[in-house]
């Protein structure tokens, strides 16, 4: 039977305006990096992304090498797109980016207008999208010039293939000069993806202060720090996770007996304040309110049922906030 989506959809989940803009984004969005490549299960993958919509969760984030094999979680969601969302494409944001490795030579990488014009066309035609919502640039390129990179963005709105643009792990500097610079061209920037949870918060140091400044939202990238912020590797590591099935960039010597811990000493406040952990570090990114959106993986619709249970508690006392600041200071 044809996918309809719940006609409560958008019932409970709260929305937050994306900096200075138009756009309102839902306070959990999905990532399509694991998960949802040709080596993952197809069915499973449409049932998280269903699951996702119906829980009021329009954003979901793809890059042109998510997979793997790269490429292929873009042409899966074409296919779910094709097959469940297409009536659904206005109530949709999609985004996609390039910026890291993605074919062989010196443009198929990095920051140069050659490269991200030619890869968000690829992108356009794995998806079957005429347009994505957001174009990101993945990350910084030291050598292309930032006029150049910019410049590629702007044209890539008044070409209509994406409404908005981003950038991802830009320093708190680059991303200054960036919005600067698409200002001047009147393409503003929408938002920044920065990695930023509990165990990495870089962005405190001068980054969130740029964007609430400049006017640009933020989407927080492996808030769980890809899985090790829950309560899934308390008791050893179970087959089915992250760190057991895709050792690339969750390698076992990370879960070192400091940072257990650390989780376990987490869970507790966690367990305290009536939540999983998983939402407790969800919810303590969302405090901020210049974290417009948290953007969560799940390998199992069940995580992300967990997942947006932590909109039902973003409030935290100080004595929460000083035993947790306590643990991470350690
Ligand atoms: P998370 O930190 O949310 O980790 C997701 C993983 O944590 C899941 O795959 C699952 O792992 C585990 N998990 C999630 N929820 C639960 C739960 N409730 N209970 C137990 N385990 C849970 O994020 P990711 O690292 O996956 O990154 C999220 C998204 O951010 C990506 O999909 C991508 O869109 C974006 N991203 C962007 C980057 C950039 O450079 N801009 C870089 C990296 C990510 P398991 O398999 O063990 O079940």
């Amino acid at each position: 039977p044809p996918y309809v989506a719940n006609e409560a959809r958008y019932d409970k989940m709260p929305f937050r305006r994306c900096g200075k803009s138009g756009i309102l984004l839902p306070q959990i969005s999905l990532g399509l990096w694991h998960n949802f490549g040709h080596n993952a299960d197809f069915k499973n993958a449409r049932h998280i992304l269903r699951q996702a919509f119906d829980y009021g969760i329009t954003h979901f984030d793809l890059a042109n090498n998510y997979g793997p094999p790269y490429g292929s979680a873009e042409e899966n969601f074409g296919r779910i797109m094709e097959k469940d969302f297409r009536p659904y494409r206005d109530e949709l944001i999609i985004s996609t980016k390039a910026g890291w490795d993605m074919w062989p030579g010196p443009y198929g990488n990095l920051g140069s207008r050659k490269y991200l014009i030619a890869s968000l066309d690829q992108s356009l035609k794995r998806m079957g999208l005429d347009y994505v919502d957001i174009f990101y640039h993945h990350r910084p390129d030291p050598e292309t010039p930032l006029e150049e990179t910019m410049g590629a963005l702007d044209h890539i709105v008044r070409s209509g293939k994406a409404l908005y643009v981003g950038i991802s792990q830009y320093s708190a500097e680059d991303t200054l000069r960036a919005s600067q610079l698409l200002k001047e061209m009147g393409t503003p920037l929408l938002i920044h993806q920065p990695r930023y949870s509990m165990f990495d918060r870089w962005v405190e140091n001068g980054l969130l202060d740029v964007l609430g400044d400049e006017g640009i939202g933020s989407i927080a990238f492996s808030p769980l720090e890809q899985g090790v912020l829950t309560d899934k590797y308390l008791k050893g590591i179970p087959e089915d996770s992250r760190v057991a099935k895709d050792g690339r960039y969750l390698k076992k010597e990370q879960l070192s007996d400091e940072v257990i811990a650390k989780v376990k000493a987490l869970n507790e406040i966690a367990k305290k304040r009536g939540q999983s952990l998983a939402q407790m570090a969800i919810a303590w990114l969302l405090k901020d309110e210049r974290v417009t959106t948290v953007l969560v993986g799940v390998s199992k619709a069940e995580q992300l049922a967990d997942n947006v249970k932590a909109l039902d508690n973003i409030r935290f006392s100080k004595e929460e906030l000083d035993a947790i600041e306590s643990i991470l200071r350690n």
